[in-house]
């Protein structure tokens, strides 16, 4: 990169003890691909989505790049009102349907704990501005947060819990939607789009990054795991209230609240057969990790529409060290997958990027074979939730040729014209 695009690059972000955030007065930003400084192209930098998030991380000092040498800088401490401070590392975590290319320029070695469970990803500021690398793979009316005003939410709450009888999956999902402001959660209450049907709180896979449970971790889960199981017939009210009278109605079983569904399958299938008995409408989908094969056969077979499968890579060795899956394999997954597809459901891989891993010559060649051999409709693009350096740290290699995550997405996309490539769910018309 020539001194004078880094000069055009924008300033790197650093933060105080306070977690306030300051553009440093020379210094621009740095991006990494895994553990290694990835250059940033101008082209490649898009102003930060309104609905980001900004984290700073404690105990990282950040790193920027001197726009006369090009050297990679650590900056252990800034001046802050007249005295040195240590300071700390920026990170922006993208708006929904937006795809991070690098992760944050930042100093792990110091830090003694794994940081909680966010994507992770560079930013810079310019021109009063935030900068990020980055690109929109899906925009979607319908998560939208433009769409998700919390002041319709409430009385929604009550006219529903005026109307529906209710139960402890109603209370659940109420605490989803103005709690963890889960957006399938408020669609229930709003009656449109996506609603959730979480029923699961067991898991047969351990992910280093999973979002509702972290036993003995240094950080907590993000989502609190279900702690019943919903009966059949709440299960069904809810799925049929929904699907009956909201717009490009989906309910989905799997979500961040809970286990595996596929271990609650009986359940699932015969909630799946009442509701087609009683509702032709909308689309019923499944979020799963895939494990079981035979059970997807069965819960196909009870009327499901759509499934999304996911993975954080097309490699058992990769698959392996994230899932730590107990009693089953990624063949299995790989098999879950081509089933899908032969029992003509709408088959989403829920692929989980992370820069100069996703995009490793390898794990390119080994996600076009597994597109290849299954011939799946839908690939999102989700940017992997977790700690860069955790995850680095428990991957099986983290070096060699990396062609860039846009440079992946559209060579995928060249190479199979019918796949789409996106961020959210699909409703099957
Ligand atoms: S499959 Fe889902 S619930 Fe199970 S460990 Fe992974 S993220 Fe958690």
């Amino acid at each position: 990169m020539t001194a004078r695009n880094l000069k055009d690059l924008p300033f790197m972000l650093y933060a105080d003890p306070e977690g306030r955030i300051y553009e440093h007065p020379h210094l621009r930003m740095a991006g990494f691909s895994g553990s290694s400084l990835s250059p940033l192209d101008p082209e490649g930098l898009m102003v930060m989505p309104e609905f980001s998030k900004l984290f700073y991380i404690p105990s990282c000092p950040p790193m920027g790049l001197d726009p006369h040498t090009g050297q990679l800088i650590t900056v252990q401490e800034m001046d802050m009102g007249g005295n040195p401070e240590a300071c700390s590392a920026v990170a922006a975590f993208l708006e929904p349907g937006f795809v991070r290319t690098h992760l944050p320029a930042a100093e792990y070695r110091q830090k003694t704990f794994v940081l909680p469970s966010w994507a992770y990803g560079a930013v810079g500021f310019k021109d009063d501005q935030y900068w990020s690398p980055g690109f929109e793979v899906e925009y979607n009316e319908r998560w939208d947060p433009r769409h998700y005003d919390d002041r319709e939410l409430v009385p929604a709450i009550s006219d529903f819990k005026e109307k529906f009888s209710g139960g402890p999956l109603a209370d659940h999902l109420t605490t989803c939607a103005t709690e963890n402001h889960c957006f399938a959660a408020k669609n229930l209450f709003l009656k449109r789009w996506e609603a959730p049907l979480p029923v699961s709180r067991r898991c047969n896979a351990a992910c280093l990054g999973c979002l509702s449970l972290q036993p003995g971790a240094s950080f907590e889960a993000s989502h609190e795991r279900i702690r019943f199981t919903p009966s059949k017939d709440e299960i069904v009210a809810l799925a049929v209230a929904h699907l009956d009278h909201a717009p490009e109605a989906i309910v989905s079983f799997g979500q961040g609240c809970e286990g595996e569904p596929l271990t609650e399958y009986e359940l699932i299938a015969e909630s799946i057969s009442e509701i087609r008995r009683q509702t032709q409408k909308g689309t019923i989908n499944l979020n799963t990790n895939g494990s079981f094969p035979d059970r997807i056969r069965k819960v196909a077979e009870s009327g499901l529409d759509s499934i999304r499968i996911s993975l954080n890579s097309a490699r058992p060795d990769f698959y392996g060290a994230y899932y730590r899956p107990k009693a089953y394999g990624f063949e299995d997954v790989v098999a879950s997958i081509s089933l899908s597809r032969n029992l003509d459901l709408y088959t989403m891989l829920n692929y989980l990027v992370f820069p100069g891993i996703s995009d490793q010559a390898a794990e390119v060649d080994a996600l076009t074979a597994l597109i290849l051999k299954t011939g799946v409709n839908f690939l999102h693009l989700k940017n992997l939730c977790i700690d860069p350096a955790f995850y680095l740290e428990n991957m099986p290699v983290t070096g060699g040729p990396c062609m860039g995550i846009r440079k992946m997405a559209d060579r995928l996309k060249e190479r199979f014209a019918d796949l789409e490539l996106g961020y959210f769910n699909q409703p099957v018309l």
